[in-house]
């Protein structure tokens, strides 16, 4: 096969690495993607998009189950709802292939080359590619590793049978009648709340003493009533430690080391995501590390001249929008020009219910950088659009700095919050304080008023509450 060579060479087409072929070849520069599966990555297959839809059918879902329990104060009535999970899964199946065909088509209108295989580091010059007709040898001036990140294996529940991943749950055909979830961060969360409402019988065991540990607990609460008014069992400071033997139950371990056996014919494990660093010939290019990532400095080069490094391969916050900006910057910096990273912030949500969104600095992280902290937050409670919605359960939270009033951090938790968290990453990238997002008009009736008065109230002078 005839060798290739080019200028910019992107290894895995998910979120990073789609984005920095993109914005290449936009910009002229002769780059080659080489992507092992489907283009999108984790996050349009098997990750943000499918897990977003299937969230969205299960909402749906438990609407008309509370309507036909004759359960809504709306005046709407509803009959009998089914679900046909087959059917559903094939309609978020067509949302992934309409996004993976843009990404295609994306890149064939930015002129990048698309190389369909498995790539491994010869040097830091040259890769060679397994593709179906043979080894393909790509020699490029710049190589970008966007090869992105894995579920985290437990080896006493390896994947397999009963024992799913995120991905496996994303492909179910029939709804378990009882699942249990290992882990509960916001994978296993998201999941593990829209089976519930699709008729599972969901148990949740976390190993820390509470879940979405990374969250402040003011912030999880309102998950956690919900999860209770799902009728999901929620096991914290507990240990998952085997399937039975009949491979019908998850044994775990409690707090007090008493023994449970909870009934399952489907267990999820979402204990977190590793980085991908096995396979591609990291022991070829013998990069420096940073822990289980690959090291980078704030243009993303590695320890190896003229090799980059993107996206979850490269540390937390493992988020599909931080992979997205160093593409697009490493992009950018290999076309010449001078770019660097100064982001902020990355706002981080949860898609639970109520979802939850953190951008910034939480009251005590801020605690480390100033002890003068101005902190308003207003609840969903006293804003006119969240009670026409019966949404008002949550709150947003807004912490500033007491001596100048820049705002620090911005937290929420709530229905729908999920869509003012590019409000919160645009107040805290252009430096606002606490004034500029008071003297906005936010238009009524919004729950986007909640950040206004959220920032009047830390003023001292909240109108609504
Ligand atoms: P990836 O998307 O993992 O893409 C890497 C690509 O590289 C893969 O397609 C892989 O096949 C390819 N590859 C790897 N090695 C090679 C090789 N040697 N040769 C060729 N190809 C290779 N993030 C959010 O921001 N919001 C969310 O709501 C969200 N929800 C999620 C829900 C779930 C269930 C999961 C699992 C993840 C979710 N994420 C979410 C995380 C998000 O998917 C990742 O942060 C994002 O996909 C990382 O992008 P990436 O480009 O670094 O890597």
């Amino acid at each position: 096969m005839k060798e290739i060579t080019c200028k910019l060479l992107v290894i895995g087409a998910g979120p990073g690495g789609y984005v920095c072929a993109i914005r290449a070849g936009q910009l002229g520069v002769d780059t080659v993607i080489v992507e092992a599966q489907k283009p999108g990555g984790t996050c349009l297959n098997i990750g943000c998009i499918p897990s977003k839809a299937l969230i969205h059918a299960a909402d749906e879902f438990e609407k008309a189950v509370h309507l036909a329990a004759g359960g809504s104060p709306l005046g709407i009535s509803a009959s009998a709802p089914a679900l046909n999970l087959a059917k559903t899964i094939s309609w978020k199946d067509g949302i992934v292939g309409r996004l993976t065909g843009g990404v295609a088509g994306l890149l064939k209108k930015a002129r990048v080359k698309y190389v369909q295989g498995w790539a491994k580091f010869r040097d830091g010059k040259t890769v060679e590619v397994e593709t179906e007709t043979g080894t393909q040898v790509i020699k490029a001036e710049v190589i970008v590793i966007a090869t992105g990140s894995v579920p985290v294996e437990l080896p006493f529940l390896p994947f397999g049978g009963n024992v799913i991943s995120s991905t496996g749950a994303l492909a179910l055909t029939e709804v378990p009648q009882q699942l249990a979830v290992v882990g509960g961060g916001y994978i296993g969360l998201e999941l593990g709340t829209a089976f519930a409402k699709m008729g599972s019988k969901v148990t949740i065991v976390e190993a820390l003493p509470r879940l979405l540990a990374t969250y402040d607990s003011d912030l999880v609460k309102p998950v956690v009533k919900r999860l209770g008014e799902l009728g999901v069992t929620v096991m914290t400071s507990a240990k998952a430690r085997s399937l039975s033997s009949r491979r019908d139950a998850l044994l775990v371990e409690d707090a007090d080391s008493k023994d449970h056996k909870i009934s399952a014919d489907k267990v999820l494990v979402t204990v977190g995501r590793k980085p991908l660093t096995e396979g591609w010939g990291l022991d070829e290019i013998d990069l420096d590390m940073n822990g289980r990532f690959v090291k980078i400095d704030d243009q993303c080069r590695t320890s190896m001249r003229g090799v980059y490094a993107i996206g979850d391969v490269t540390g937390e916050p493992m988020l599909a929008h931080r992979a997205m900006a160093q593409g697009e910057m490493v992009a950018e910096i290999v076309a010449g020009q001078k770019r660097i990273w100064d982001k902020r912030v990355i706002p981080a949500i949860c898609f639970t219910d109520p979802e939850v969104v953190s951008a910034g600095l939480t009251p005590e992280e801020a605690k480390a950088v100033t002890s003068e902290l101005m902190i308003g937050q207003f609840p969903f409670m006293a804003n006119g659009r969240a009670m026409s919605k019966l949404a008002e359960d949550g709150f947003v939270r807004v912490v500033a700095r007491a001596d100048n009033h820049v705002v620090l951090g911005i937290q929420a938790v709530g229905t729908g919050v999920s869509e003012l968290s590019a409000a919160f990453g645009l107040a805290i990238e252009m430096g606002a304080r606490l004034e500029d997002i008071a003297g906005t008009i936010h238009s009524h009736p919004t729950q986007g008023e909640a950040f206004q008065e959220a920032a009047l109230k830390a003023l001292g002078h909240a109108l609504h509450i």
